[in-house]
C-alpha cells in the first residue's frame, strides 16, 4: 500500500501502487503526490533516482565556473 495526496480534486488516502502508474487514482491528475515506501519501489525506479541525485552534484560542482 501507498498513500497519495491530490491538490487537484483534494482527495488523499491509501491506495495500492501500481508500477508505471503515476496518476491520482480518483480523477487522474498528474500532479497528484505519492508517499511509497522504498521498499515498495522497483528497484530500477530507485537506481533511476540515485542516479539522478549523482547527476545533480556533478552539475552543481561544473556550474560554479
Ligand atoms: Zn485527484
Amino acid at each position: 500500500m501507498a498513500r497519495f495526496r491530490c491538490p487537484a480534486c483534494g482527495q488523499k488516502g491509501d491506495f495500492v501502487y501500481q508500477a508505471g502508474r503515476h496518476e491520482c487514482p480518483r480523477c487522474g491528475s498528474t500532479d497528484v503526490q505519492f508517499a511509497l515506501g522504498i521498499e515498495e519501489l522497483p528497484d530500477e525506479f530507485v537506481e533511476m533516482l540515485l542516479r539522478a541525485e549523482r547527476l545533480d552534484d556533478e552539475t552543481d560542482e561544473t556550474s560554479e565556473d
